[in-house]
């Protein structure tokens, strides 16, 4: 899976942050899988996770087998939703790998790209709502009433990505 976060109002509009799961690195790297997934999960293991009680292992997701903090979503929920002083205006999108094996770009809402658009499971959810967020922000046609398909991403130029990220 892959994520892009971003915010979609005020000073930072525009502004986005890429995640990816560990997906098939799981099943070619099983030796230090779990490491990665425990060093992953230290990121957002704070004092508010250990007040909910939740492990890695004992989460909103676990009935699924989805370990918390292990999804595309959780670097850029926690670069760019965490201690935002506008939570509201941080979107996100996230598309399963089959979306971006094309060899051409299709932006159309009702083409294969968006077939491959996945809501936020349990972890993310929660995630969000610990974080201010709104979950409905990252539903796969949020922040298209009233900008367009995916206005916050379309608008980040090359040279912005340069200034912030180089
Ligand atoms: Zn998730």
């Amino acid at each position: 899976m892959f994520n892009c976060t971003w915010i979609a109002e005020g000073e930072d509009r525009g502004h986005f942050f890429l995640g990816a799961s560990i997906g098939r690195y799981k099943q070619a790297n099983a030796s230090w899988t779990q490491s990665v997934k425990e060093a992953r999960f230290s990121l957002i293991n704070d004092a508010d996770m250990a007040s909910k009680g939740y492990t890695m292992v004992d989460c909103p997701a676990s009935a699924k087998g989805i370990w918390f903090g292990n999804c595309a979503e959780v670097y850029p929920l926690l670069h760019m939703l965490k201690g935002n002083t506008n939570p509201g205006a941080v979107y996100g999108i996230a598309v399963h790998r089959k979306g971006v094996l094309h060899s051409q770009y299709e932006d159309g809402v009702s083409g294969w790209a968006w077939k491959a658009v996945r809501r936020l499971c349990a972890n993310c959810e929660e995630l969000v709502r610990m974080w201010g967020g709104l979950p409905a922000n990252f539903e796969p046609f949020a922040d298209m009433e009233t900008q367009g398909p995916r206005a916050g991403i379309h608008d980040y130029t090359i040279k912005d990505f340069r200034s912030d990220y180089s």
